[in-house]
């Protein structure tokens, strides 16, 4: 497969994501300890990074939901696989998320976690793919909005590949 063409340099999203952990650390100033929660696989370095640059009590976790199978096509379903390791009550919840792209994951998580009374949550969300949404969802705090292509790098995969390069970049998907 062909180097992915590049949408959103290194540059760009350090610098994004320095914007956003100082609007997170300036709307939770006075939050005891902000449970950032992350979905993998996708934003396990965007959760990394931002949570890094917070200047802010927080603590860190993780939830794993089924998603797409070595294909880049959406498969509408799904389910929760690893749930989180503390009660979400009273808490103020932070959803960390790599991509919207139907909404379909976002909208499952936010009912679910809604359901377990957090004091707040909010989501925060790197990337945006607006022409392809299919439920509503409220993003709190957006890194970029992208057009319909399917991107990779910086936790996104193709496949399981590409994950772990610094930049975001534009992948053509095998037809047929
Ligand atoms: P949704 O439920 O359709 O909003 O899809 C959300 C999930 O699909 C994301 O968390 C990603 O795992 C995956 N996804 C959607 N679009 C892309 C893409 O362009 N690249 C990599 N993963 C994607």
């Amino acid at each position: 497969m062909t180097e992915p063409r590049v949408l959103l340099s290194q540059q760009a999203i350090e610098q994004r994501v320095d914007d956003l952990a100082r609007e997170i650390s300036e709307d939770y100033r006075d939050v005891d300890n902000l449970y950032m929660l992350g979905v993998l696989r996708g934003a396990f370095i965007f959760l990394s990074d931002l949570s890094r640059r917070l200047s802010i009590p927080r603590r860190v976790d993780f939830i794993a939901l089924s998603s797409y199978e070595d294909e880049s096509t959406t498969a509408g379903a799904v389910r929760l696989i690893m749930d989180v390791r503390a009660p979400l009550e009273g808490q103020h919840v932070l959803v960390v998320e790599d991509i919207v792209d139907t909404g379909l994951t976002l909208e499952y998580l936010l009912r679910t976690l809604g359901a377990r009374a957090p004091a707040s949550l909010k989501t925060c969300v790197l990337l945006e793919k607006p022409e392809r949404l299919q439920v509503p969802v409220t993003i709190d705090y957006l890194g970029f909005t992208i057009p319909d292509e399917w991107v990779v790098g910086y936790g996104l995969d193709y496949a399981d590949q590409f994950r772990c390069l610094p930049y975001i970049g534009v992948i053509e998907p095998k037809s047929g």
